[in-house]
């Protein structure tokens, strides 16, 4: 494979010369981990004359309940974005409504929220952990509020105990943005099983497993499930048709008995799925043992290294994000300048929503109101991390960051 060959010879380049030079392949920022197993899977779909959502997506959320330990119902979406606004829609949120959510998030977050037409209100994050400041949600939370959405960053899960107490003393749903968090674990319990209302996990090209786009809620309520999988796709509810059709002449009935969405998940995508969620614990323990690498190679450096889980707990290692001190000898920026010319593709997650002209008018947000999330956003450089990353293009992503930090 291509994407397999850049790195090998990225690999020589730093056996052969230890120099690579922007004349050489680049070390990418992130690379999914297709084998011949997925290729297989989605050839054999491809031939089967079945291409949309059909038995590989039921079987992928199958798989996915049984993932993460049963007791909740899957749903296969085309995105998390779109699963966060199909969770928020079953709960019934909309139009007047207030949703808690992160100033440090992605955009999708905050999005699926406005699409509902509910409000974002969005908190501050904890400086050690870079997730929502728990202490904050209590402080702006109104009788318009009706949900709390918890992102857990780089996969560190979200104090979900504080979080799920919150919610319970004010009558609030609470749906996780679990797009890092596969696998992650929250006081032994594993994100997706029923630790919240909702779940919801994306399998965008970048995150810890993929189907290239694609996503994944987990729903506590088999009745809030069967809502979502109605308003997944046009608000189709084909049991009622067959309730008033005759028996046996009903293949081509439905009725729309919601304002539903084209948020399917189609099964080229799922039998990709099936077969990266298999994988998915071997990924993690590859990441999980880079991340043990990274930690040791830069604690002599003037930067702060990732938070790690409580003891016992598995943080998912999606994205390794260090933050520079204000005494190293370089800017956040000017870091990322040389990484790239020494051929290391470096990232920042993220770009908060209160530094974006959209979020800023229409959320009337600004810097002040968020001082954590925008000092970590100063400081901070998501270094490459994925599965296939071999132990000496990582030696060479160090060394590159060494030069430009000690
Ligand atoms: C990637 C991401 C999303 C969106 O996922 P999609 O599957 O691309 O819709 C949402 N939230 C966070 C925190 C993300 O990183």
């Amino acid at each position: 494979m291509n994407s397999r060959r850049l790195i090998d010879s990225a690999e020589i380049n730093v056996a052969e010369d230890e120099i690579l030079t922007p004349r050489h392949q680049k070390v990418p920022f992130s690379l999914p981990d297709i084998g011949q197993q997925e290729i297989d899977a989605v050839v054999e779909c491809l031939r089967s004359g079945w291409l949309t959502t059909g038995s590989r997506c039921v079987a992928f959320e199958q798989d996915f309940t049984r993932f993460v330990g049963g007791d909740v119902e899957s749903l296969a979406v085309s995105s998390c974005t779109a699963g966060l606004e199909i969770a928020l829609a079953a709960f019934g949120i909309g139009e007047g409504d207030e949703v808690i959510t992160s100033d440090f998030t992605f955009s999708a977050t905050a999005m699926s929220i406005v699409h509902v037409g509910a409000k974002p209100v969005l908190a501050d994050i904890d400086p050690s952990t870079l997730n929502i400041d728990i202490a904050k949600i209590e402080s702006l939370i109104t009788p318009r509020t009706k949900a709390i959405i918890p992102v857990h960053y780089a996969g560190l899960a979200c104090d979900m105990t504080a979080i799920g107490d919150i919610a319970r003393r004010h009558g609030l749903r609470v749906i996780e943005d679990a797009a890092h968090a596969l696998p992650t674990t929250w006081n032994g319990r594993i994100i997706g099983n029923a630790t919240s209302d909702a779940s919801v996990f994306s399998f965008y090209a970048t995150k810890t497993i993929t189907t290239g786009e694609g996503g994944m809620i987990t729903f506590a309520d088999p009745a809030v499930a069967k809502r979502a999988r109605t308003l997944r796709l046009h608000g189709i509810d084909r049991d009622i048709f067959a309730r008033y059709s005759a028996a046996g002449s009903n293949s081509w009935g439905y009725e729309i008995v919601a304002r539903g969405y084209k948020s399917n998940l189609t099964d080229i995508a799922a039998a990709l799925g099936i077969v990266q969620l298999k994988r998915a614990w071997d990924f993690y323990k590859r990441r999980s043992a880079l991340v043990d690498i990274y930690d040791a190679a830069l604690a002599e450096l003037p930067i702060v290294r990732p938070p790690r889980a409580p003891s016992g707990d598995v943080h998912a290692s999606h994205l390794y994000a260090i933050r520079l001190n204000s005494d190293a000898a370089i800017s956040r920026d000017a870091f990322i300048v040389g990484m790239a010319e020494a051929g290391v593709n470096c990232s920042v997650h993220f770009i908060p929503l209160h530094r974006h002209s959209y979020w800023r008018s229409s959320l009337g947000v600004s810097a002040g109101m968020f001082p954590h999330s925008q000092q970590a956003f100063e400081q901070l450089v998501t270094l490459p991390l994925f599965n296939s990353m071999t132990d000496s293009v990582q030696a060479y992503v160090i060394e590159a960051a060494r030069r430009l930090l000690a």
